[in-house]
């Protein structure tokens, strides 16, 4: 495929005119909040097309890009083998409503990767997993309690937005509007890194393994064998929500990374390959409480679709141990790169890394839970930081809760550009925040 030169000047529409015509069909003009630039200010580009590591937007401005959707672009935009593995399923059919080779093969590839894993139900978004996960737990042990932790994201379903991160903590709403009393009544929001009283009424601990959606936060030395200890002492089960760090920490994701073993994961992002795609897991003892086994019923029109079974077989075929080692590398040269910048700068920040897994925080120290994170936020650099990088070409998430994404795709030149371009970005920024401060 030939890559086609930017149509820099000559746009038909700019993104600040498809940003009014969204403005006026889309609620703030997105179809998730984050998107819509509201905590770093200025126009989302509108993007056009992606291709490796790049992003063009319907201007022709290229993008070196770090959101990569938030995690399911580990291979790059547009890889060979997942688009002609796409297109060869759309050809055969979109969806049937019948099982499928692929969904079996999928599925046993995931077993095959993840310590303890047995079975697994696909679904078409990580809400959709978080959400039966916990209701699958729920019908499991017949108790209601679940616990989750401060500035962890797992999906927009009532029960677990309590506290939420990622989009949530950008928005600033603790709670959310519409969701009733009741609705939550059932979850306790504990903080992150610290193990929480767990109780003989608790059906659930539901945790990230490594927080990706309060900026990056890992678990300190302890903390996920301390959740698993008192779980089993409280019968309650431990739930690895792994939408991020599945198939991208390691091969067996943050299960294998750290050793501890859950009794139920949540998965989503890495095994689409880009397509709306969610799993939620167990041993079978557990999932054979899911209906037709059992009486927990889930169910979903297009679970197990053809064109996601097979961007998610393609993705997950090329993920081997050398493309582990590779991205890791990257992440490592990243993560190198931009602390020298940011101390060139003098500009203090951190780049928290586990595996490939980026953050970034302003301030002196990596934060180890939500309030410490928010209090990184609260300096007001990643705002003028975010644009500064924009403008020369980088494109970050466009909010300060979000992980840093890198893909097998990103080139040793693409991070040396990202360095250089921080360097002069975090002078930029500190300048732009002490001038609003005056
Ligand atoms: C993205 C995410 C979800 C929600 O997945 P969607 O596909 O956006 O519904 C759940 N948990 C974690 C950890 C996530 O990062």
């Amino acid at each position: 495929m030939a890559e086609r030169p930017p149509a820099a000047g000559d746009a038909a529409v700019s993104n600040a005119q498809l940003f009014e015509q969204a403005c006026e069909v889309l609620p703030g003009g997105v179809n998730s909040p984050v998107r819509a630039f509201g905590s770093v200010g200025g126009t989302p580009y509108f993007v056009d097309r992606g291709r490796g590591a790049h992003v063009w937007d319907v201007e022709g401005n290229r993008y070196i890009d770090y959101v990569h959707s938030y995690g399911p672009g580990i291979l790059g935009h547009a890889p060979f083998t997942l688009v002609k593995a796409v297109a060869a399923a759309a050809a055969d059919g979109t969806s049937y409503g019948a099982p499928t080779e692929r969904e079996v093969r999928l599925a046993g590839e995931m077993c095959a990767r993840v310590p303890g894993l047995q079975m697994v139900r696909l679904v078409s978004s990580g809400t959709e997993a978080a959400m039966s996960a916990v209701r699958l737990a729920r019908g499991a042990t017949g108790r209601s309690k679940i616990i989750k932790f401060a500035g962890c994201y797992h999906g927009h379903s009532d029960a677990l937005l309590a506290a939420g991160g990622s989009g949530v903590a950008n928005q600033g709403l603790s709670g959310c509007d519409g969701v009733t009393p009741g609705a939550v009544a059932d979850t306790v929001v504990a903080p992150y890194n610290v193990v929480p009283q767990v109780d003989d009424a608790t059906a659930a601990v539901l945790v990230e393994p490594v927080a990706a959606n309060m900026g990056l936060v890992a678990p300190v030395p302890g903390f996920l064998e301390g959740l698993r200890a008192a779980c089993d002492r409280a019968g309650a089960l431990l739930v690895f929500d792994e939408v991020i760090t599945g198939f991208r920490l390691a091969r067996g994701g943050a299960t294998e990374f750290y050793g501890v073993r859950p009794d139920l994961w949540c998965f989503g992002k890495v095994i689409g390959g880009g397509l709306p795609v969610g799993a939620f897991g167990g041993s079978r003892e557990l999932m054979r409480h899911l209906a037709p086994l059992g009486g927990v019923y889930q169910a979903g029109t297009l679970s197990g679709n053809p064109l996601a079974t097979a961007a998610g077989l393609a993705t997950l075929a090329a993920l081997d141990a050398a493309a582990y080692e590779r991205l890791e590398a990257i992440a490592v040269r990243l993560a190198a790169g931009l602390e020298e910048a940011f101390n060139s700068a003098v500009v203090p920040a951190v780049v928290p890394r586990v595996g490939s897994l980026l953050g970034l925080f302003f301030g002196g120290e990596a934060p180890q839970n939500f309030d410490e994170a928010a209090a990184s936020v609260a300096r007001g650099l990643y705002a003028p930081f975010f644009g500064a990088m924009l403008r020369r070409g980088v494109a970050l998430a466009p909010g300060p809760y979000e992980a840093i994404f890198v893909s097998l795709a990103h080139s040793d030149a693409d991070i040396d550009a990202t360095i250089t371009a921080a360097t002069e970005a975090a002078t930029e920024a500190a300048t732009e925040a002490a001038t609003e401060v005056a």
